[in-house]
């Protein structure tokens, strides 16, 4: 048996865990480091500026713009795989570079996430020791995913250099244990990721969204101001963000991921999503020198092109805070219309990965603030909070 068919163990039915319903279920209370879930638990103990040094020897430098939204990095491009890796969410540049490091020997095993046999949505997380086991875990599993319950196994193992893929609250806890668990060198390789949901909320999410919820094989809210759906027949389905049924989709997001101020995957070595690339392409953040020896490994399977950013966020989301209060959806006509001028002239680049990074931001403090009053102060970090700043709030 290889170690990707050894299954972790299985999330408690029905059981509590430590961080209760803000729990995002990420793996660590389903191994024997349960024991540091206070100190490494991203929702019971807010550390970024402790992680971030220990990761990048730095913490983020707040009066730099970029690094206030972005992390600690040394340098950001939009790039895409000149050949596409079929089947993976946008061209494949994570699991092209876990092959590499992988075959290149600088990893003996990568933690990624597969799905069950018969629920293409339900992950299964891994470790993955062959090319052939990476590439089954392409494509997003847009559901919460328990990627450290198979922690235990890495120890067992003996490996001593893993490549760790995760989204944020993954890659906190792991970072508070990765000196536990008896590796030589961890790499991290990070994806942004916001409004995960449990499995049961993503079957509402389609059914409210979808015209064929059954045949849905991928998504993803896209920079042009859509979700794209794509079904099982190949067909493209697109439906703009301002026609959602946002009242009717106000509590499919996962508790969690409404208390989340880790967007943009601060701890990870080296970032791969799309939110400050043109539509088409992805979205890279070198973080340190780890990040860029990583991506080195693949420069040649890339095309790039610089980061850029035009138009100006601000208004439309200090107007998306009312109407995501009063649950407004629009008619399709026009929130259709309305998708087609705001990609026009709306925020492009960076600047969409900053509209997305204000809206989610002012949306998650007004939820902690109003739900977890006590833990407000504590939890948001620092940046969050100059960045929620610059918007009028209601109470
Ligand atoms: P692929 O080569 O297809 O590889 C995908 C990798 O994702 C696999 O290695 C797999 O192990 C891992 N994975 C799949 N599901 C999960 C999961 N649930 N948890 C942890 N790891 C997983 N980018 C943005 O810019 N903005 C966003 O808002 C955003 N939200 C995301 C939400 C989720 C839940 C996920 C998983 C990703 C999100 N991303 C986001 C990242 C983006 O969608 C792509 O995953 C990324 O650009 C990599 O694409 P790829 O083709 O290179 O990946
Ligand atoms: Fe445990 Fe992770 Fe849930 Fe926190 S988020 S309680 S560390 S499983």
């Amino acid at each position: 048996m290889t170690l990707a068919h050894q299954k972790a163990r299985p999330i408690k039915p029905g059981g509590v865990y430590p961080a209760k319903e803000l729990c995002s279920q990420c793996g660590l209370c389903d191994t024997a480091y349960v024991h540091y879930v206070k100190d490494a638990c991203a929702f019971l103990n807010q550390q970024f500026d402790h992680l971030e040094t220990q990761s990048h020897g730095r913490q983020r430098d707040l009066d730099n713009p970029d690094e206030l939204y972005f992390g600690v990095h040394q340098t950001m491009v939009a790039a895409r795989k000149t050949e596409p890796i079929a089947g993976a969410q946008w061209t494949g540049i994570v699991s092209s570079l876990a092959i590499a490091m992988l075959n290149q020997g600088l990893v003996e095993g990568v933690i990624c996430v597969q799905n069950s046999p018969d629920d293409r949505f339900q992950p299964q997380p891994v470790i993955a020791t062959t090319p052939e086991e990476i590439l089954a875990a392409r494509v997003n599993k847009p559901t919460l995913s328990p990627n450290l319950s198979v922690l235990e196994q890495v120890e067992r193992s003996g490996m001593k250099r893993l490549l760790a893929i995760g989204v944020g609250c993954q890659i906190q806890a792991l970072r508070a244990v990765q000196d536990k668990i008896g590796l030589e060198k961890l790499y991290v390789l990070g994806m942004p990721c916001v409004d995960n949901v449990h499995r049961e909320g993503l079957q509402k999410f389609l059914e409210t969204t979808s015209r064929s919820p059954s045949t849905v094989v991928h998504y993803e809210f896209m920079q042009d101001f859509n979700v794209h759906f794509r079904h099982e027949d190949g067909s493209e389905e697109k439906v703009p963000f301002f026609g959602l049924k946002t009242n009717q989709l106000k509590d499919v997001f996962a508790p969690s991921c409404l208390s989340c101020f880790d967007y943009t995957n601060a701890l990870a070595d080296l970032v791969v999503g799309y939110m400050g690339a043109p539509f088409g392409w992805q979205w890279i953040v070198v973080r340190n020198p780890t990040g860029a020896e990583m991506l080195a490994l693949i420069q040649d399977q890339l095309e790039t092109q610089p980061v850029e950013s035009q138009g100006d966020r601000k208004a439309a989301v200090q107007q998306s805070i009312p109407a995501y209060e009063k649950g407004v959806t629009l008619p399709m006509w026009a929130a259709k219309l309305m998708g087609v001028v705001i990609e026009k002239i709306g925020p492009k680049g960076l600047e969409y990965g900053r509209f997305s990074i204000d809206s989610h931001f002012t949306r998650n403090y007004l939820h902690v603030k109003r739900k977890y009053p006590e833990k407000l102060a504590a939890h948001v970090p620092e940046f969050a909070k100059r960045i929620v700043a610059q918007y009028k709030l209601p109470d």
